[in-house]
């Protein structure tokens, strides 16, 4: 399965110069091993990055001209790697992880912490410590569950690992990602058919809009 939905080229950015967080630099890296289009964006960045430090003088670039050196830097891309990851456990219900994050989990999905909301339908666990106000979770959406609409007072950025989910920004399925901010708001509904497994980062709270706004549990039953 190719991913449709792929990080900001800024973010790949950060990612290739080394200057994104840690939760960051992790989704990004599952991602990739998901990825080969933004594999190939990655090397591509590597490669006008090894330009400039050559470079002592550099000029801004004009309009358009990042794009097609892109285009052409595309064409140099390095062989496609196989889709990464490893089964968690022999009877998980997902789809393998892939390895940068099944580095981080060295008991397994089993080896975490859960916290378990909605009568079970939703389950998060911490995987970091908090970065500031980032936090680093896996979220596991039982199929066919919903999160209430909500907006963000900062940024919250998903990576899905297995099943999907369907919001008003369209359809996520494994390896996509998804970036929301406070101008975004929605609702993501887990796909039927198969439990939804997200690798989320979320910074500040979330903030739920409608007729009875923050007064409720975020999470609710399908
Ligand atoms: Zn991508």
């Amino acid at each position: 399965m190719i991913p449709r939905h792929h990080p900001e080229m800024a973010q790949l950015l950060d990612y290739a110069t080394g200057s994104a967080a840690e939760p960051v630099a992790l989704l990004i890296a599952s991602h990739l091993a998901l990825c080969p289009a933004c594999r190939r964006d990655v090397a591509a960045l590597d490669s006008i990055g090894g330009c400039m430090l050559e470079d002592s003088d550099p000029v801004p670039l004009a309009e358009g001209s990042f794009e097609r050196l892109m285009d052409r830097l595309r064409g140099e891309a390095p062989p496609e790697e196989p889709d990464g990851g490893t089964q968690d456990e022999p009877d998980s219900p997902f789809d393998p992880l892939p390895l940068p994050l099944r580095r981080y989990l060295p008991k397994g999905l089993r080896g975490l912490s859960w916290s378990s909301l909605a009568g079970g339908r939703i389950r998060i666990a911490e995987l970091l410590p908090p970065v500031g106000s980032l936090r680093t979770q896996l979220v596991h959406v039982r199929a066919g569950s919903s999160i209430l609409p909500h907006t963000h007072r900062g940024m919250e950025m998903s990576l899905i690992l297995s099943g999907g989910y369907t919001d008003e920004y369209g359809q996520f399925l494994r390896g996509d990602v998804e970036t929301a901010d406070d101008t975004v708001t929605h609702r993501p509904v887990a796909d039927t058919g198969a439990d939804c497994l997200t690798l989320t980062l979320v910074a500040g709270d979330l903030r739920f809009v409608g007729p009875v706004g923050t007064l409720l549990s975020p999470f609710i039953k399908s």
